[in-house]
């Protein structure tokens, strides 16, 4: 089944109710073996495309991820990613930032991990944490040592949407795609994968207690989700919002998107000019008389 893309992008202008969006929506793989398939196929298209981006040299593609705990994004990123070339990707993950980058301005940190030409970057966690776990918990910007008539600003937080806003088109202008995934978990699937992570001894290590606290302000995270979504889904840089419920479902969405992502770039393999060519065919005449 072709997986249409646009049913999970959110509309420029749009605005964002998660209420009325799917955690879950019909599986897009008949069985395990279909999905298998099914992700092999986009693995493949995107390593091939990935290989023309690294020889086109001139775009990059950031793939953002944001989520609740327990949305499968170091799932999604490990299969989605599992067969591109590790040399032209790179994963960074954006944990509590420390006392040397909350010396900076909040987009310092991540701006130095940015992908090079011809790569792909990938983000677990981004500069968008500094507008959610942020907003949601008011004591963090307290922490932030931002000068106090700019922090009580009525409009703090419509300017955090432009200062991200303005970012990702000046990255568009120079060649960078910006495209945002929110893996979109019911609270009841969260619970479920927790109680998972406890009772088996296996995964334990991936439970934190404060899993749980932050489970509790599940209506603030989703409040704070939606504003950010409203504004800062645009044309050259969208939010997708992928139901997380099957995990499997989501990455064969999060690969096409890749996939299609890629195909919209206007990519080539650098061409050889006439005075190369001749260049090429003399050393090649020379390389052959060195035969045995
Ligand atoms: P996992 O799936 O393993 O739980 P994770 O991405 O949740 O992965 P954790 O180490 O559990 O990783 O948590 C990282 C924490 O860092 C998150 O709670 C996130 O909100 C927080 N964080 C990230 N960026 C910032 C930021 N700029 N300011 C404050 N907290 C941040
Ligand atoms: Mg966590």
């Amino acid at each position: 089944m072709k997986i249409s893309t646009k049913e999970f992008r959110v509309r420029d202008g749009g605005k964002i109710n998660l209420k009325n969006l799917p955690t879950k929506v019909k599986p897009f793989y008949q069985s395990a073996d279909d999905y298998q398939k099914l992700l092999a196929a986009h693995i493949q298209e995107m390593s091939e495309r990935q290989e023309l981006l690294y020889a086109d040299n001139r775009y990059s593609l950031l793939l953002i991820f944001q989520a609740m705990d327990a949305a499968g994004k170091d799932g999604a990123i490990k299969h989605v990613m599992s067969g591109v070339n590790p040399q032209g990707c790179q994963v960074f993950s954006f944990k509590h930032p420390s006392a040397g980058e909350l010396a900076h301005d909040f987009l310092w940190r991540t701006t130095r991990d940015l992908p090079e030409r011809g790569r792909i970057g990938i983000f677990n966690r981004s500069y968008y944490e500094e507008v959610l776990v942020v907003k949601v918990h008011p004591e963090i910007l307290k922490g932030q040592g931002l000068p106090a008539e700019l922090v009580e600003d009525k409009n703090f937080w419509e300017k955090r949407y432009r200062s991200i806003t303005n970012l990702e088109k000046h990255l568009h202008r120079n060649g960078t795609r910006v495209i945002k995934f929110f893996l979109h978990l019911s609270k009841e699937e969260q619970r479920r994968r927790f109680l998972k992570r406890l009772d088996d001894p296996a995964r334990n290590w991936k439970f934190s207690q404060f899993d749980l606290v932050e489970r509790g302000f599940w209506k603030e995270y989703r409040r704070a989700y939606e504003e950010c979504l409203t504004a800062t889904s645009t044309e050259e840089s969208p939010w997708f919002v992928v139901p997380a419920d099957d995990k499997l479902n989501a990455r064969l969405i999060i690969s096409q998107v890749v996939c299609e992502a890629l195909k919209d770039l206007k990519m080539e393999y650098p061409k050889s000019d006439p005075k190369r060519l001749l260049e090429l065919k003399r050393l090649r005449r020379q390389l052959v008389k060195q035969g045995g």
